[in-house]
């Protein structure tokens, strides 16, 4: 039997930043993948794909340079489904290559097939043979799964999960969404971008509850602008597949009223993928939605056995992931360099407009009773944002009344998801108002966000407001 110093489950982000740091640190490392493509959620179903397709959509829709230059493009009636996936399998697939490449180059041993448990250190590997390796440590790292409710008669046709609807062979005329969280409302965006007209299925009375009020506000008004009707408080009663491929899938809601849609994608919830581990039989313990338990190391109960990324459940991002993959192995192999997560990081959602964020809302800071403040600026106002022709979008910041120290950032618009790394470092090193302001950055650049929301800041903090 191969021995190894750690076997690592799943090549998802998480298992594939495990073994390569664990393999440049010197010890000899195991991956174990049962699909044929390398990347997981990441490459093949969820994250670069989902990215790529809202991209494309913006390209060929033509959305932000509508009225900006005199020309329209306007291709999103014209484009066929292979020109929206186009991009997406180019990205997926050189993605999952250079995972490939770079395991490789760490000199990390693959295994293809369904890795589960045999004893605590043994682990058999069902492929197109079987064999069993030993690991001196291991890490789960595979992944999540869509939460499927009985009462949705999935076909992976015209009734999706968030897998299936990256195989669509025809553009839906109309798709109903269940579930208003990250996937959901980027599916919604960018199939409304597509020209599909969306309904948007939310139990709540706001849409990504986390995200700050005034932010998940203006999204919504800029969604519904955009063709996606958001049905608030609003639950499925019942749903009819259609008979023939003419007909048309009927929803009924708990409230009495019926949808009549060409597609359905459920988006509400993820489960922790680890049916084929067989982790009762070493008793690992786990939770509701088969999550595994871990401890701040990312160990098990089972102290040589360490679990990551979204099979742990929160926060099921590609990102953290990553950085807890490598914080696991350098608690592993003791290589110090990273005992944990910083305690902010960035929420990117990849909607259109993109929101992002990091620290606390203006609804956290009230409920803790906090004595703060909170200063915006909007693209609009920033010469970059001329430039580009944004006509919506802000940047807020929030921050504390006597330090005035920056507590939260939060903006949507164009390129959030890229603006946010300098609020992370604001909220994490617990810099003021006075060290952004003391800054120069780059001129124009739509960084200018930041700078503009401190004077504003400042001049709502002292009631000195020249400007509304
Ligand atoms: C639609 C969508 C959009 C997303 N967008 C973003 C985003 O914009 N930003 C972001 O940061 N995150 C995003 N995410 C989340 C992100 O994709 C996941 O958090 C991330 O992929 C989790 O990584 P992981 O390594 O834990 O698991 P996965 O990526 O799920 O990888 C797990 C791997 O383990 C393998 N595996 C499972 N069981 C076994 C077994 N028994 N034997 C062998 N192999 C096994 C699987 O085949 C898979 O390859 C998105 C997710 C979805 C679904």
């Amino acid at each position: 039997m191969q021995k190894f110093d750690l076997i690592v489950i799943g090549t998802g982000p998480a298992g594939e930043k495990a073994a390569v740091k664990a393999a440049y640190f010197g010890h000899k490392v195991a991956i174990i993948e049962k699909e044929e493509v390398y990347g997981g959620a990441e490459v093949v179903t969820g994250t670069l794909p989902s990215k790529t397709l809202k991209e494309t959509a913006l390209f060929l829709s033509g959305k932000f340079e509508k009225g900006v230059y005199g020309v329209e493009r306007g291709l999103e009636h014209e484009a066929s489904v292979e020109d929206f996936m186009y991009r997406k399998n180019f990205v997926s697939a050189s993605a999952a290559q250079e995972i490939y490449e770079n395991l490789m180059r760490h000199g990390v041993t693959i295994f293809h097939g369904i890795a589960s448990f045999e004893d605590p250190h043994t682990i058999k590997v069902r492929g197109e043979k079987e064999e069993t390796i030993y690991g001196e440590n291991i890490i789960i790292a595979t992944g999540s799964y869509p939460y499927h409710p009985s009462s949705i008669p999935f076909d992976g046709k015209r009734i999706h999960d968030s897998d299936t609807i990256l195989q669509i062979h025809r553009f839906p005329k109309s798709l109903c969404i269940v579930g208003a969280g990250v996937i959901g409302c980027e599916y919604a965006t960018i199939f409304a971008t597509m020209g599909t007209k969306v309904y948007l299925v939310n139990d709540k009375e706001h849409i990504l509850p986390f995200v700050d009020h005034e932010v998940s506000t203006d999204l919504v008004a800029q969604m519904q602008a955009a063709n996606v009707e958001i049905l608030f408080n609003k639950s499925i009663e019942s749903m009819t597949p259609a008979a023939t491929e003419k007909e048309m899938i009927s929803v009924r809601l708990k409230s009495g009223e019926a949808l009549s849609v060409d597609m359905f994608l459920f988006a509400a919830g993820r489960s922790g993928n680890i049916k084929e581990l067989h982790c009762d039989k070493i008793g690992i313990k786990v939770g509701s939605r088969e999550q595994v338990f871990v401890d701040s190391q990312y160990r098990t109960n089972i102290p040589h056995i360490f679990a990551v990324g979204d099979v742990i459940g929160f926060p099921a991002l590609a990102s953290t992931s990553m950085d807890q993959g490598r914080v696991a192995v350098a608690h592993i192999f003791q290589t110090q360099d990273l005992e944990h997560l910083p305690s902010h990081f960035p929420y990117g959602i990849y909607t259109v407009p993109e929101v992002s964020m990091v620290g606390i809302t203006e609804e956290d800071a009230v409920k803790r009773n906090l004595h703060f403040c909170v200063g915006k600026a909007r693209y609009a106002d920033m010469p970059r944002g001329k430039i580009l022709g944004t006509k919506s979008g802000f940047l807020k910041l929030i921050f504390s009344k006597d330090e005035l120290r920056i507590l939260g950032v939060h903006i949507i618009g164009h390129l959030a998801t890229e603006l946010i790394h300098y609020g992370v470092m604001l909220v994490e090193e617990k810099k003021t108002l006075h060290d952004l302001i003391g800054q120069v950055f780059n001129f124009p650049t739509l960084h200018e966000l930041y700078k503009y929301a401190g004077y504003d800041g400042l001049s709502n903090h002292t009631g000195h407001k020249v400007k509304p």
